[in-house]
């Protein structure tokens, strides 16, 4: 038997196919709404202020190279949860791990609750694509629920929680904190109170992914409804990145947390946590979560990165007032992008319109619709709004 020939075939991720495509385009006017990375006002991914001057810190201080562990840096996974999470009850019934990412903590928490064979866990749809690629990967059973119609840009709360009613105690439910991928679409504190009061009834396991806190209303806004919810879960466990709240996507800057009810349960999910890193990568990159507790420790820092991250906050949610406002002009149920929040949301057009709006107008998305707001500049917005409107 041949090992290679008998691999099944994958594909390349269509973003990243994607992006290559644009890549080669050499119109000058082109305008890539495809790859999930934030854009300033002139197109660029920077890094922060805030980030550099850790950096520069971390150079002048930093004296080993050494191993830290599979459970990466204390004091950034300390600093990360008060930010994260404030200063509740909520916190004090937490743990955590460092992770490469918010995809390893995905990945470490698909781990432990796979260890039980006939969990279940139930995924929104649409979702973030590598979702069912790593929740299938360890063996979990996946049920989907419908979550958002992209025809009428409505939110499924209803069927989100029949589809909860149904679970049994011991399932899990993946749960977008904020800022929802691909949607864009945000529920309301009284979901959110409905949604914890299931989960607590029936003994369900919320999975918060968290990859985009501060990119919505505000960076302690966008954990309002996680924290309902976890305040009335019994356990429940949450994975953090912060490739895009400090952009710092390719340092690999994540964390896992378990929320549970004692000391004893909490030891032992960190050490689930750092038994599945040890066996896949052994420990996390020390640089992004260095940055990320040089930032969060230091006042002036601190300071420094909330204010650039709320510049970031304002240009997105500029450009999609801007973007639902012309839209509504072609389709009046899209002025719902206003309501929405972060970098994306999900327009009612086909792969046909997709392809028409690439090669005609040199405007680039995934065949899904999904786009990235924060790739169009604001003088952009009149001529991508006519060039779909028209589709629509
Ligand atoms: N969850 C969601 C919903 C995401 O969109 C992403 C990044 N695209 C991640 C998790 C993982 O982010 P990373 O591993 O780059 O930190």
């Amino acid at each position: 038997q041949y090992l290679l020939a008998g691999l099944p075939d994958r594909k390349p991720d269509p973003l990243l196919a994607l992006l290559k495509k644009f890549a080669s385009n050499e119109r000058l006017d082109k305008i890539d709404l495809g790859v999930g990375v934030y854009r300033d006002g002139t197109g660029r991914t920077p890094v922060m202020a805030a980030v550099k001057s850790a950096e520069h810190h971390l150079w002048e201080t930093q004296d080993t190279k050494s191993y830290i562990g599979p459970e990466g840096d204390p004091s950034f996974v300390s600093l990360l949860t008060h930010e994260v999470f404030g200063e509740g009850t909520v916190t004090e019934k937490l743990a955590g791990v460092q992770t490469p990412g918010g995809t390893a903590a995905l990945r470490l928490s698909a781990e432990i609750l796979a260890h039980d064979k006939d969990r279940t866990i139930w995924i929104g749809t649409p979702t973030w694509a590598n979702h069912n690629a790593i929740f299938g990967t360890v063996g979990l059973s996946i049920k989907t629920y419908r979550f958002f119609d992209p025809r009428s840009q409505a939110v499924h709360v209803d069927e989100m929680l029949s589809a909860f009613e149904s679970a049994q105690s011991g399932d899990a439910i993946l749960l977008h904190a904020s800022c929802h991928n691909p949607t864009g679409a945000a529920i309301s504190k009284e979901a959110w109170s409905a949604i914890a009061e299931v989960v607590a009834r029936k003994g369900l396991i919320p999975l918060f992914d968290n990859a985009y806190q501060g990119l919505g209303r505000g960076f302690v806004q966008d954990a309002e409804g996680m924290l309902i919810v976890l305040n009335a879960a019994d356990e429940a466990i949450v994975a953090i990145s912060c490739s895009k709240s400090f952009s710092l996507y390719r340092e690999r800057t994540g964390a896992a947390f378990v929320l549970g009810n004692s000391a004893t349960d909490l030891n032992k999910g960190v050490a689930n946590f750092a038994y599945h890193a040890r066996a896949s990568y052994s420990m996390p990159p020390a640089h992004g979560a260095a940055i990320v507790a040089a930032v969060l420790g230091d006042p002036g820092r601190r300071k420094l990165w909330i204010d650039e991250l709320a510049s970031m906050r304002s240009r997105v949610s500029e450009i999609r007032t801007a973007l639902a406002d012309r839209l509504s002009i072609y389709a009046p149920r899209l002025s719902a992008v206003a309501g929405q929040e972060g970098m994306f949301s999900l327009l009612p057009v086909t792969p046909e319109n997709v392809t028409h709006l690439r090669e005609v107008h040199g405007i680039y998305m995934p065949d899904s619709g999904r786009v990235n707001l924060a790739g169009l500049r604001i003088e952009q917005v009149d001529l991508a709004s006519q060039a779909i409107g028209e589709l629509l």
